[in-house]
């Protein structure tokens, strides 16, 4: 089939009947749902723009095996060209959802691409694994599948490993092996934007100890496989706010969910590892699957950041704050922050090393350094923001009161900004402002960026530990070298 539309992709929705439930109740049909309808319509937009001859020739290639066209997330990087086409991709998909949407179909695309890529570590464990990711990816590939994720075991007791748990199966294990597959059992969060997705792929951070057999696997299923509950948080938004209000909040909204397996069977060809704790251990620093995506992070970061930054600017600008010496001095170290990530993104893409099994990949370190800053970085943008914006960023009639004739001349009088400023323009921009820093969107926003890969905080240790081990401090070893030894004390 090659590229879906956006008609497409909806069809797809509708002819599914997964079971999700939301505020207490099973969701019948997600396009009925406003929490769902217009996030739905963001994601179709940009399948859409895969037939767009604006937009084309950056978020496809040719597949050379298919001869039909294909997500550029798809195309496996071999050299300098194929990272730059997978970047400007990536940049295309965030701009426009402002970087908002972290969990875009290019975000799975590139994990699953560069499971199949390097299909060798799987193959050295079980010649089936390996088979499978290959035929895996090129489903995913032809048919133009959303995905969604879920890496993580829900917070029991984070003291314990999986098989240590009160209830062997509060974590996802398996529960038994039948001649067709896999009966699975136990939950998996954090999985974003579930209940818009085609099919849902498991595996799980390294971390498994002896005991953990069971936990150690890896599979994909439809998101309306039999036995998978999909259980939504509450919304950060109930679907019928007016754009005017929340601009970013009713639009954007990518609804996260614990994936509860009660029993759910997976069919051997889509497990990709099963009953290994040495090769689930092994499967992130071998596979290209904490670089490849992080990749598509990185530029989605950027761009978000660089978004919340300049809405920063328009704050300040449009109350004439940014006359004063300690707001240009935050401005300006916001946008550096923003210059910092740019950089480093080039830096990462262009310092690029080839795999001895001929994949691309960006620098590590590079890349690992924007994954450290972000969760400092976009925090910090949001409190300039607060701190820039102060009381007006309660103070806002709503579209309500601005379509009212009779309090519309006294809106216009007491909430217009600088010259050139009138109270409208002055009130779209506290209001995107605010969905950013204040409301329940904006939070989750933020907690996004610390969290959507992982803990920042063991995050930067293994960095620290793993920098530690492969760099000589050689230029402090060399000062040490010297011989600048403790003098004789001197008797006189
Ligand atoms: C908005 C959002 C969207 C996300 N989307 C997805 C998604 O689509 N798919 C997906 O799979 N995941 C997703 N993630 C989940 C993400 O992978 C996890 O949140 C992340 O890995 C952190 O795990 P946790 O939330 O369970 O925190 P925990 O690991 O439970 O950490 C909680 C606290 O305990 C400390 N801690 C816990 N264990 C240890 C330990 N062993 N050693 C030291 N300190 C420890 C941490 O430092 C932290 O302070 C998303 C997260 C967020 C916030």
């Amino acid at each position: 089939m090659g590229i879906r539309t956006g008609a497409q992709y909806i069809e797809a929705l509708k002819s599914r009947k997964p079971e999700i439930w939301l505020n207490g109740k099973i969701v019948e049909n997600v396009l009925d749902e406003p929490y769902f309808k217009q996030p739905a319509q963001e994601i179709a937009k940009l399948y859409d723009m895969q037939h767009d001859p604006e937009y084309q020739d950056d978020l496809t290639v040719m597949c050379e095996e298919t001869g039909e066209r294909m997500a550029t997330s798809f195309l496996m990087p071999h050299n300098y060209d194929d990272i730059m086409k997978r970047s400007k991709a990536f940049e295309v998909v965030a701009r426009q959802t402002f970087g908002l949407m972290g969990r875009t179909p290019d975000f799975l695309n590139t994990v699953v691409t560069s499971l199949a890529q390097n299909s060798w570590f799987l193959r050295k464990y079980n010649e089936d694994w390996a088979t499978n990711i290959e035929n895996y990816y090129k489903h995913l590939r032809d048919n133009d599948i959303f995905l969604t994720h879920a890496i993580v075991n829900p917070q029991n007791d984070r003291s314990k490993n999986s098989h240590e748990q009160a209830d062997k199966f509060t974590h996802l294990g398996v529960v038994e092996e039948r001649p067709e597959g896999i009966i699975v059992r136990g939950a998996k969060m954090l999985a974003t934007l579930a209940a818009l997705t085609d099919e849902v792929i498991v595996y799980s951070f390294p971390g498994f100890a002896p005991g953990d057999e069971r936990y150690a696997l890896a599979f994909a299923v439809p998101v309306d496989v039999k036995g998978l509950k999909i259980i939504c948080r509450e919304p950060v938004q109930d679907g019928t706010r007016s754009t005017f209000d929340h601009p970013l909040a009713s639009r954007y909204e990518e609804m996260d969910a614990l994936l509860v397996f009660e029993d759910v069977l997976v069919p051997w060809d889509k497990v990709f590892l099963y009953n290994n704790v040495e090769a689930a251990n092994l499967l992130y620093p071998m596979t290209g699957i904490a670089e490849q995506p992080a990749h598509q992070s990185g530029v989605r970061g950027y761009i978000k950041l660089k978004f919340a930054v300049e809405v920063a600017c328009k704050v300040a600008d449009s109350i004439g704050a940014d006359q004063y010496l300690h707001v240009q001095q935050d401005l300006g170290e916001l946008i550096q922050n923003t210059e910092v990530i740019r950089s480093l993104l080039r830096t990462a893409e262009h310092e690029y090393t080839i795999t001895e099994y001929g994949e691309a990949r960006l620098n590590p370190i590079v890349l690992e350094t924007i994954r450290g800053m972000m969760p400092d970085m976009y925090p910090r943008t949001i409190e300039v923001m607060q701190k820039i914006g102060a009381g007006g960023l309660l103070m806002m009639p709503t579209e309500a009161d601005f379509l009212s004739e009779e309090l519309r001349p006294t809106i216009d009088r007491h909430y217009g900004g600088r010259a050139g400023i009138d109270a409208e323009a002055r009130m779209k921009i506290f209001k995107l402002a605010w969905d950013l820093c204040g409301e329940a969107f904006g939070m989750r926003a933020l907690q996004y960026e610390r969290y959507y890969t992982g803990d920042p905080i063991r995050k930067r240790a293994i960095f620290y530990n793993k920098y530690k081990k492969d760099n000589a401090l050689d230029l402090a070893d060399a000062i040490l070298m010297k011989e600048d030894t403790v003098k004789e004390p001197q008797i006189n």
